[in-house]
């Protein structure tokens, strides 16, 4: 089939070049000439497991192409995907200048039935107003084309964006019961029938619980981890172990294992936004959800536990000492500094007075670029950048892990306390057992798990 995805950001890019790997035609438009360009030269603007190579396949197939032509991306595909940013505005609520400057631009240039896939995470009712834009801009020039919008919430997780939209567990789609939404459904059925071989993954519903579903679903995860948070800091004080706990309630299948870690908090592009912008929906109906403000609050004070585990081992003023720091992106396997937890440390710790060496396997670049909108020029120069996680330890006082990637679940021990002043790890992700870390000489904070290091 021939597609066009506009927006050649996380999920578009991967979208594009999946549904390309799948044999349709694909059309990426991006307003960002730079991004269109580095991609035209065999690039990537993004970190993603899996993604170059199928990009690079569908390219020299010539399924995949990349472009900033408005009117050609248009006239390509009969369906067009809208994958634009939707940022929080001001107040919270999600800013749809994009997704409807990209609406616009299909009315403006289609000539022939299109169906305009909203893939961005949009409040309930924004098929509508897409369906204004493209109908205001047919007005205008007087045409009277038929089009339907639909629904199709994205849920890849970033990190493994590839595998999930080649193996979703799901396919949300809303349409309406007009005949043009009935054209859609067909189309959209065809495009998703080869993800559908082994058993039914798509789930038809109306267009607006498309559009709820998508945030329903970021608010409840977002709402475990918080949830797990609150109970590791009360478990930190009353004696107990979050990770015994986890085990104990994720062994109840009505509550399951998934997504119940305890941490720094959450970050990234989603779930700070997402949690907002259906806080802001509740209220203009005139609705508190509780829940989800409790949620976020209880993450914007977990982002600071790291800190506050320094400065209960240091001491309020860290001038003078340096601190090694695992991880910057916001979860393993992506660059993504978006929200990242990382920064509400760094921050804190810079503030205080301290220098801080600092590693990432492949989120530095990225770091150093949002660092800079963060910090004063001074303020990073007291940030080193180094190139191996070893060499991050020399002279500091302790070890602070604040994201789970792999190669840090692992490491020479032995190393560690030889290259650090004083042999103390603070772990914001739990990847060590405390009594282990007793064994070998550290001393160990992670979160929730007090009981068992006593401190
Ligand atoms: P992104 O910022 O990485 O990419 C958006 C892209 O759209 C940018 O490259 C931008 O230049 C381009 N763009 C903006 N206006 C345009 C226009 N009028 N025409 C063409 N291109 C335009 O964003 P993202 O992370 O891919 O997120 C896109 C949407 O998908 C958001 O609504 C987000 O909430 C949702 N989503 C994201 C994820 C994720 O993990 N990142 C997962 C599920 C859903």
């Amino acid at each position: 089939m021939k597609i066009t995805i506009i927006g050649t950001g996380y999920v578009g890019l991967v979208t594009g070049a999946c549904l390309a790997e799948l044999g349709n035609d694909v059309f990426c438009l991006d307003v960002d000439q730079r991004k269109i360009d580095l991609l035209n030269n065999g690039g990537i603007p993004i970190h993603e497991p899996g993604l170059e190579e199928v990009v690079a396949r569908n390219r020299a197939a010539g399924r995949l192409q990349f472009s900033t032509d408005v009117a050609a991306s248009v006239a390509h595909g009969q369906l067009q995907f809208i994958a634009v940013g939707t940022p929080p505005d001001e107040d919270g609520s999600a800013d749809l200048q994009y997704v409807l400057a990209a609406a616009r631009n299909i009315g403006r240039h289609m000539d022939g039935y299109k169906v305009i896939v909203d893939k961005s995470t949009v409040p309930v009712g924004t098929a509508d107003r897409v369906a204004a834009a493209v109908r205001e801009e047919l007005r205008n020039r007087g045409a009277d084309t038929e089009f339907a919008v639909v629904s199709n919430p994205e849920f890849l997780k970033e990190g493994a964006a590839v595998e999930d939209f080649m193996r979703p567990d799901r396919i949300v789609i809303g349409h309406d019961d007009s005949p043009a939404g009935q054209r859609a459904r067909d189309l959209m059925k065809l495009l998703y029938a080869p993800f559908n071989r082994n058993h039914e993954r798509v789930y038809w519903m109306d267009v607006r619980s498309a559009e709820f579903t998508k945030y329903a679903a970021n608010a409840m995860l977002a709402t475990r981890i918080s949830f797990m948070n609150e109970l590791a800091n009360l478990a930190d004080q009353v004696g107990a172990d979050i990770e015994a706990v986890r085990h104990g309630i994720g062994s109840d299948p009505r509550i399951g294992h998934s997504f119940l870690y305890a941490g720094a908090g959450y970050g990234g592009s989603c779930f700070p936004k997402d949690v907002q912008a259906l806080e802001r929906t509740a209220r203009q109906y005139d609705q508190e959800l509780l829940i989800l403000r409790a949620v976020e609050a209880v993450n914007d004070r977990q982002k600071q536990v790291l800190g506050r585990k320094v400065v209960q081992r240091f001491g309020d003023d860290l001038t003078g000492m340096t601190f090694a720091v695992w991880g910057l992106a916001f979860k393993p396997n992506t660059d993504d500094m978006r929200e990242a937890p990382s920064r509400v440390l760094l921050k804190e710790l810079i503030e205080r007075g301290a220098r801080v060496a600092v590693y990432d396997p492949v989120a530095m670049e990225e770091a150093r670029r949002v660092l800079a909108l963060d910090l004063s020029e001074a303020q990073l120069a007291r940030i080193d950048f180094k190139k191996l996680p070893m060499e991050a330890l020399d002279g500091a006082e302790a070890l602070v892990i604040v994201t789970e990637w792999k190669a840090f679940r692992s490491p020479d021990f032995e190393q560690i306390k030889a290259r650090l002043k004083h042999p103390v790890i603070i772990d914001g992700r739990n990847l060590f057992e405390p009594p282990l870390m007793t064994g070998l000489g550290i001393e160990y904070h992670g979160i929730g798990r007090s009981v068992l290091t006593g401190k």
